[in-house]
């Protein structure tokens, strides 16, 4: 089954059900807590807390995530991107847990045609109503687990609606490891989509219980998320997103510039350059741009993370702009910022990645100089020298380690970052002389092309 048809039936599928379909916000949100939209229930926190009403208490949506905390398991896992489109049904104090319960069932199993035998479903520890709902619609008790907060109770990150979970997992079989079911980590059963019974919410707090739980929202509602990636990749037989036509276009052509196949060894870095690009695309298409903090650092990091692995595959020309506009050829026509932001997009990454070719070969000589020389552990000192003078960020550095079989001081460069920072703001946040002549250049870009909310440097959340 193709992309657009398992878009287009999860959607019928709700349709037919009294939901209505409400189109993706940006990636950028509204709400001032969130740093970018990761879930397709951010739009919806003003319904959940019972702020304003909804029109019609059903909703169904495709919506465009980001989640900078999965950068580094992008490569490391096979089922985890930075952008991906989230499936999700949503009821603001209406239908509860039987109605998504067994609709989910359903649809995974009657019109996506998954195998019943190869779903997994885990709950939340004490929920024995989920248990037995799940058992009405026909889930063996050996195929049902309990799991702890960690997994099966979920919350957006920050203070708002929260609630257990009820999760649906695919077994991809031996050849991805043991058996055991969910509860055991590891590749094998795929977490695929994730019911949330949205009753609970988290206030500020501090410390260890920096979001305790509050109390009950004024009514139960459910907030589902579908990986659109997920299921593609087990509706069409393949590993990997990069496999799936989201991004096989993308994937083929990184091996053509590469002059190679895709291989086990360098599996990662084809990995990375494929999905970034696309996080790349619909991040400067929904106005970021690159900058020293907030959102704009996580898109530079997205940039040079993927420019690094272009490198490592072999790629000397250029790399982005050809990639990006893959990107925008393969899902523009579902997506159509893309396409009219295309221009915009070619000059923003065609002046990043130009500018961080011209300190990448330096770093990238202190990099390896540094872990020849290493046996352990690279210091805090060599990872902020990287990060300060040649724009390495941080998880590069990581990355290298890794693969060379070596950790970071992380605490050490942490603490110079921070004291960094300290400096900067005494200084009234003077910033470097090229940081502001780039600045400059994205303002001009950003103004020619009409992009009136100009965000790129706003920071709501500042990162490493
Ligand atoms: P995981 O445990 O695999 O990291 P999660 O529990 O963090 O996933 P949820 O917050 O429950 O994910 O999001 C709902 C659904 O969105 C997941 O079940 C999955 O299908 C999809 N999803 C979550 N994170 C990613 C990601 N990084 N890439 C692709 N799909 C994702
Ligand atoms: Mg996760
Ligand atoms: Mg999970
Ligand atoms: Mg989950």
């Amino acid at each position: 089954m193709r992309s657009t048809d398992i878009r287009s039936t999860f959607l019928d599928f709700f349709q037919e059900r009294d939901h209505r379909v409400v189109p993706s916000s940006p990636l950028i949100p509204s709400d001032p807590t969130l740093l970018l939209a990761n879930a397709g229930m951010n739009q919806f926190k003003p319904y959940f807390l019972g702020e304003t009403a909804p029109e019609h208490p059903r909703s169904v949506s495709v919506q465009k995530c980001a989640r900078t905390s999965d950068i580094e398991n992008v490569g490391r896992t096979t089922r985890h991107a930075t952008f991906f489109e989230m499936l999700g049904n949503f009821s603001f104090g209406d239908y509860f847990k039987a109605e998504a319960i067994s609709w989910a069932w359903e649809l995974l199993t009657r019109h996506y045609n998954l195998d019943p035998d190869r779903l997994w479903v885990t709950v939340y520890l004490d929920d024995d109503e989920a248990v037995r709902l799940w058992r009405r619609v026909g889930v063996p008790l050996e195929r049902i687990q309990r799991l702890g907060m960690e997994d099966n109770y979920w919350s957006m990150g920050t203070p708002g609606p929260c609630g257990p979970s009820s999760e649906l997992h695919y077994d991809r079989g031996p050849s991805f490891g043991r058996e055991g079911g969910p509860a055991v980590d590891g590749e094998r059963y795929q977490e695929l989509w994730n019911l949330v019974f949205m009753e609970n919410l988290r206030g500020e707090g501090t410390g260890k219980d920096e979001y305790p739980i509050l109390g009950e929202l004024p009514a139960k509602n459910i907030d589902t998320g579908l990986g659109l990636d997920r299921l593609a990749a087990i509706l069409q037989g393949v590993e990997t997103v990069c496999e799936t036509d989201l991004l096989a276009p993308t994937f083929r052509l990184v091996q053509e510039m590469a002059s190679r196949e895709y291989s086990g060894e360098d599996s990662t870095s084809f990995r990375v350059v494929t999905e970034h690009s696309r996080s790349i695309a619909f991040l400067i298409a929904d106005g970021v741009l690159p900058a020293r903090d907030g959102r704009g650092y996580v898109l530079r990091r997205l940039m040079r993370r993927a420019v690094r692995h272009a490198r490592k595959l072999g790629i000397e020309d250029l790399a982005l702009p050809a990639l990006t506009s893959s990107v925008i050829d393969t899902l523009g026509g579902t997506w159509p910022e893309l396409t009219q932001r295309s221009d915009l997009i070619r000059q923003v990454v065609t002046a990043e990645e130009e500018a961080f070719e011209r300190t990448l070969r330096q770093g990238s000589q202190l990099l390896n100089s540094a872990i020849s020389r290493t046996k352990a552990t690279i210091s805090g000192r060599t990872a902020f020298e990287l990060h300060d003078t040649y724009g390495f960020p941080i998880d590069l550095t990581l990355d290298a380690a890794r693969s060379a079989g070596l950790t970071v001081d992380e605490n050490e460069f942490a603490e110079l970052l921070e004291a960094q920072r300290r400096r900067a703001h005494q200084a009234g946040h003077s910033r470097k002389g090229g940081a502001v002549a780039r600045q400059d250049l994205y303002r001009t870009v950003t103004a020619e092309h009409g992009l009136t909310d100009f965000v790129g440097y706003s920071s709501t959340t500042t990162e490493t």
